[in-house]
């Protein structure tokens, strides 16, 4: 169902969903909530944990206008356990007029301690007759959703309200032995969970992951049948090819490296298609091994494609492998989304030359009609954004041939979950990091600290060390005033650095241009969201500060701290949190602090996690899948292998409606 057929949806909300990847009622309704709050209960002023949204009733004392420093209006305001401030930094002057002495505000927000007591910046807030007289406050959970500049909280919760009612027309119920509860209700309760039943949200979540795993398999499964009777281009290895590559190298491959590079090369000189996923932690220096096998296809003619996660990430690759490949005398092309149309025709056209050349790209190399003169190879890095729709439709861009494929990971996949529902993937394991690498000092305090932190930051930037501060991002505008106020505390207290700011709304050249400042070491400090987190490679920088850690997992954490530590220098990761912490949040700052090793940590992750904890799905960055748990839900897999196996013999009619139900419209091309 289109978008624009639910009421009141113009051309400029269509315009931001899409922006979100959302085209659909069907995806609008996919998209879930990143928290939810509790907005159905009042809390006392001076019950108020400092740090926690809450809901509060107060009685306005006194407006006043304060002048020093930012301007801001800041009210007092008081309820009958105590006092506090609201403080206002964008009014305008009619507005004043609102804020009468002896007014009554329902207000929601986060009690700091400021300077002179406690104080909530910018609540949202309603004015309302008197504290007996309160609108109706609810019996669900208030969802947030993660969003994009121009699209506030109140507009999903109207959108939603608009789409909920069309959950069962467009969801209907396609498999009967799944988790109990329907789709559609499953989806009902995710977007408006009631706060009395808890309970309903794990099962909710359940069903979720248990269709989109079995529209994985199905996949898989189609996907295989269709290439099965095909063929990939035998590349026999080049051994002074290799040797010349090798030789240009700044490094020796470690023991690891030259063991999995066997594996794949002894693959790609076969004629059944390769399908081999390399998993190696953070840094442990997996790329090589993909210039390595892109290597050896080059030099027998073929094409390679490698496809990235993020813009920033394809940049990067491009240019790590354009200084070893070109040299050698294969050209390296860019194809991302962010680039302009005649950058595009450009790279589009470079491939359709049969010359042996490698493009590196983002999603844009399936939505860009992209045809190959000789596909041989396709190199997926950090594989979970994609999809295996779309990784099957690149194989098959190959022409005659199928493409040999290699993906590349830091996610340590339990092999019964890689086994179902990537069916008949190798796996290589890349075990250790390169030699000369220390632990990554990691320490957490308390955000109260904040300023000995940037004290201690600028004493070591002077000597000539580079960081990276990280703020995480619920939606961009958070973004924005999170990183503003972090980059004027910071320009503000360390003059004499050059500090840079990078986000995902930054158009392409821009980040390029901000990544290529920091890598070349003219900017000290690098302000970022979690753009940063997957792949970026800037050895010299030896410190990351995490601002906010707690509402980040720990596979995100992880990834995150791997920015550092890429080099031999000793390298460190702060954690900063908002306290009180809740009691998980505690133990996972923690376990980072006390394990480097990511397969140990995504141990201490599964303890950790209560099941159907579902900021550890939709944050972990990690997600492969977006609605099912790599680690939680494999309890579901024998179901999920059976499932299919019964449809695809009695209904497989459906099994199409189911991947494109859950893999999107992207799965088609598997069909083609
Ligand atoms: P990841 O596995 O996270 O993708 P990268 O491939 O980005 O890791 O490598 C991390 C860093 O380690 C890079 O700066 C890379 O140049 C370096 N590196 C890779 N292999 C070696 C090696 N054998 N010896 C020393 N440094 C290496
Ligand atoms: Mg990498």
């Amino acid at each position: 169902m289109k978008l624009a057929e639910l009421p009141r949806v113009g051309p400029k909300t269509l315009a931001l969903l899409a922006k979100l990847g959302l085209h659909s009622v069907e995806d609008l309704l996919l998209h879930l909530p990143l928290r939810y709050e509790d907005r159905t209960r009042l809390t006392p002023l001076a019950e108020i944990p400092a740090g926690t949204g809450a809901r509060f009733c107060v009685q306005l004392i006194e407006a006043k206008q304060q002048f020093g420093g930012r301007r801001s209006l800041r009210l007092a305001v008081r309820d009958d356990s105590g006092e506090a401030a609201i403080r206002l930094f964008h009014f305008r002057r009619e507005q004043l007029a609102q804020y009468q002495p002896g007014s009554w505000w329902l207000c929601w927000g986060e009690l700091r301690e400021g300077r002179w007591g406690r104080e909530c910046v910018h609540p949202q807030m309603q004015v309302v007759p008197g504290p007996q007289a309160l609108p109706e406050l609810g019996r669900h959970l208030t969802p947030v959703y993660p969003s994009t500049q121009g699209l506030g909280q109140a507009r999903w919760l109207s959108l939603m309200e608009r789409a909920l009612p069309k959950a069962e027309d467009l969801f209907p119920e396609l498999v009967q032995d799944g988790p109990e509860s329907t789709v559609a209700q499953a989806l009902r309760c995710l977007h408006r969970p009631p706060v009395d039943r808890p309970e309903r949200m794990h099962a909710a979540r359940q069903r979720l992951a248990f269709e989109e795993l079995l529209a994985q398999r199905l996949a898989v499964l189609r996907g295989r049948a269709r290439l099965s009777h095909r063929q990939a281009r035998a590349c026999a290895p080049d051994a002074a090819l290799l040797a010349r590559w090798k030789q240009a190298l700044p490094f020796a491959l470690t023991p690891a490296q030259k063991q999995v590079l066997e594996e794949v090369q002894a693959d790609l000189g076969r004629n059944q298609p390769m399908l081999r996923l390399v998993q190696g932690d953070v840094g442990a220096g997996k790329t090589v091994i993909a210039a390595g096998a892109a290597l050896q296809v080059l030099g027998s003619g073929g094409q390679v494609a490698l496809m990235a996660p993020t813009e920033i990430l394809a940049r990067q690759h491009a240019a790590t492998l354009a200084t070893w490949l070109e040299p050698l005398g294969f050209a390296v092309v860019l194809l991302t989304g962010a680039q302009t149309a005649a950058q595009k025709r450009e790279a589009l056209a470079q491939l359709e030359l049969d010359a042996p050349l490698l493009v590196v790209g983002t999603q844009a190399l399936f939505q860009e009609p992209v045809r190959f003169a000789g596909l041989g190879l396709v190199l997926v890095d950090e594989q979970h954004r994609f999809g295996v729709g779309q990784r099957l439709a690149l194989r098959d861009k190959g022409g005659e041939f199928v493409a040999h494929q290699l993906i590349l990971t830091a996610t340590p996949i339990p092999r019964t979950l890689a086994q179902t529902i990537y069916a008949d993937l190798d796996v290589s394991q890349m075990s250790g990091l390169p030699p000369g690498r220390q632990p990554v000092q990691t320490v957490a305090m308390a955000q109260s600290r904040r300023p000995e932190v940037v004290q201690r930051l600028g004493a070591v930037c002077a000597d000539g060390a580079q960081a990276f501060w990280v703020c995480p991002a619920l939606s961009e505008t958070d973004f924005a005033t999170a990183a503003e106020d972090i980059l004027e505390l910071l320009r503000e207290s360390l003059p004499h650095l050059q500090i840079g700011l990078l986000h995902g709304q930054l158009k392409g050249p821009d980040k390029l241009a901000v990544m290529q400042d920091f890598r070349e070491g003219k900017l000290a400090i690098l302000v970022a969201t979690t753009v940063i987190e997957v792949g970026v490679d800037v050895p010299n920088a030896t410190i990351i500060i995490i601002d906010e850690a707690e509402r980040l997992g720990l596979a995100q954490l992880h990834q995150l701290r791997g920015r550092v530590g890429r080099g031999s220098a000793q390298s460190y990761c702060v954690l900063l949190y908002k306290p009180p912490l809740a009691e998980t949040a505690r133990a996972r700052l923690q376990a980072l602090c006390e394990i480097q090793d990511g397969f140990a940590l995504a141990e201490a992750d599964l303890e950790l996690r209560g099941p159907g904890e579902l900021l550890g799905t939709a944050q972990s960055g990690e997600q492969r899948l977006r609605f099912a748990d790599a680690l939680f839900d494999t309890a579901l897999l024998p179901q999920v292998v059976h499932s299919a196996e019964h449809l695809l013999q009695t209904r497989p009619e459906l099994a199409a409606t189911l991947v494109r139900r859950w893999l999107g419209q992207k799965a088609d091309y598997a069909e083609v």
